[in-house]
């Protein structure tokens, strides 16, 4: 007999998504619950979402993976930050990169010296206080202290292949009694009384039934969209691009630790370098540019030779009102999109999980208090995270560019108003809630995209004018040292992950 309080998952669709949510459960619950994943190889999966944010160590320490194997599974290389391109406008070029910016003293914040620094003639570019900008500019990488190197830190993420990490995932959680079934979700049969989900019915008259379902069909969102009902919000006029090609070429000359991110008339355009070949893609705003122009804006602008034709991805930006309704939670693009601008999707999905296993009620009565908080989080979380992306488009200098002044007219959330104007008095800059992105990351786009404070905080009038210049140099000169003395990413990655030969390595 079957077990009441057993909890009993089943996940709805198998791409990074749904193995990402299978492979925690699996670790984190043991045999305290069943686990049952559908997925669709005749639909198949979205098959994009190759740059991470270094948040994904937590999901690979949680989940145990040695660091050695995932790199040879997924043919993933090291990422530092992201290289934004004629952003501002053309001609200038800046990295958001992971990882502390200079050092502050005592209570006084690095930034805020940097600026008393500005103002007084002695302080270089922002990057140069960072050790990944610097490591980044040399395309140098390291980690560990292994083979007689002495290397500093360095805050990192992967570029990987998101096909491989699927299936990585999926032999984990299938080794740790996952049930994986093949087939074509036809219906989702509904409880006559609660609306709750009682069953998947599949193709070849196949049933599925369970007590929590976890929607990952991808922007299809079968269960808590289609079936459940739960309202779309649109904020295509906050973010407005809505297409993407997506494109893979031969690797490039140079095997860069970082993404690269070009600045087009209607979009931009991504480079990830991968071990065997680079990701492109060119997301773009259909009210501005055809997908022909793109197709070609793109061809004309990768560096190896394409591997496939662009393919189109149709978008809208936003997110289910509630993220979990009745017994369902989605996660992925059933629960939502922002564009990949700054790689945040599989940390998403990531969050995601983290919060229903931290969320899961034991006992029923119990269930919708955890559901309230958990859309509340989610809600806050999603919201931070499509600020920190408009400030990308909406501080922009392409005057005369359609689309760019259409991004610089765009009507900001007050979240984002308050934050642009604390930055722009003083480089002040308040973390709300647990967003994801700190006071470093803000700082770099922000000064990045062009917003330099005009003043500064008190707290940096209390040093010495004539200590700054020195101090901001030694800072600079050790990050410059340090990167030269790193090994070549390329030579790392081939030491790391016995992958890489010939060229890059
Ligand atoms: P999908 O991959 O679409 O998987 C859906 C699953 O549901 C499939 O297994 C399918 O078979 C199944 N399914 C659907 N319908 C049915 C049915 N009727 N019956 C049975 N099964 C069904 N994220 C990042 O973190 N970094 C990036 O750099 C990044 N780049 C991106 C670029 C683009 C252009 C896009 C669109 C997304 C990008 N993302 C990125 C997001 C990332 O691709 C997704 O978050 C991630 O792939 C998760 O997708 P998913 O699992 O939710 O959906």
């Amino acid at each position: 007999m079957s077990d009441p309080s057993r909890l009993e998952f089943v996940i709805a669709g198998g791409g990074t998504a749904g193995w990402v949510a299978a492979a925690t459960l699996a670790r984190f619950l043991g045999d305290c619950a069943s686990i049952t994943l559908v997925e669709s190889d005749e639909i198949g999966t979205v098959g994009v979402g190759e740059a991470t944010i270094p948040q994904i160590h937590n999901l690979l320490m949680g989940l145990g993976i040695d660091q050695a194997e995932f790199l040879q599974r997924t043919n993933a290389s090291f990422k530092l930050g992201i290289e934004f391109v004629d952003w501002l406008r053309r001609g200038e070029r800046y990295i958001h990169s992971f990882g502390s910016v200079g050092r502050g003293v005592g209570l006084i914040p690095f930034r805020q010296l940097w600026l008393r620094g500005r103002a007084l003639g002695v302080a270089g570019d922002y990057g140069d206080y960072s050790l990944n900008v610097a490591a980044a500019r040399e395309n140098r990488f390291a980690i560990g202290s292994g083979r007689g190197l002495a290397v500093p830190d360095l805050a990192y993420a992967y570029h990987l292949d998101a096909t491989l990490l699927a299936q990585m995932l999926r032999d984990y959680a299938v080794d740790r009694g996952v049930r994986r079934v093949e087939g074509r979700i036809v219906a989702v049969e509904r409880d006559s009384v609660t609306g709750d989900i009682a069953a998947l019915k599949l193709e070849g008259e196949r049933r599925v039934s369970g007590s929590l379902f976890v929607d990952c069909t991808g922007f299809r969102s079968l269960l808590l969209g289609e079936a459940l009902g739960v309202p779309f919000v649109d904020w295509s006029n906050l973010l407005p691009c809505d297409t993407a090609l997506a494109m893979p070429t031969s690797s490039g000359a140079t095997f860069r630790p970082y993404t690269q991110s070009l600045a087009h008339p209607a979009g931009w355009q991504w480079r990830i370098p991968l071990q065997h070949r680079t990701g492109n893609g060119h997301v773009f705003c259909s009210s501005f540019m055809s997908v022909d122009q793109a197709s070609e804006l793109l061809l004309a602008n990768v560096e190896g030779q394409p591997l496939a034709d662009p393919r189109p991805i149709h978008f809208t930006t936003g997110h289910r009102r509630e993220y979990w309704s009745h017994n369902c939670v989605a996660l992925g693009l059933a629960a939502g999109f922002m564009e990949p601008l700054e790689s945040t999707s599989i940390h998403l999905i990531q969050s995601g999980i983290g919060r229903l296993l931290n969320l899961l009620p034991r006992d029923q009565g119990a269930i919708a208090t955890a559901r309230a908080a958990f859309n509340r989080l989610s809600t806050t979380e999603w919201e931070r995270v499509r600020d920190f992306l408009i400030l990308h488009y909406v501080a922009n200098e392409r005057v005369g560019e359609p689309f760019w002044d259409h991004c610089r007219a765009i009507k900001l959330p007050p979240t984002l108003i308050e934050k642009i104007e604390l930055f722009r008095q003083a480089g002040l800059f308040m973390r709300e809630e647990d967003e994801l992105f700190l006071d470093d990351s803000w700082g770099q786009v922000m000064i990045g995209q062009g917003i330099i404070p005009q003043g500064w905080s008190p707290l940096a009038d209390n040093v010495p004018g004539e200590d700054i210049g020195p101090f901001l140099e030694s800072l600079a000169g050790a990050n410059r040292i340090k990167a030269q003395a790193l090994p070549d990413h390329g030579a790392f990655v081939a030491r790391m992950a016995g992958a890489l030969g010939g060229e890059q390595a």
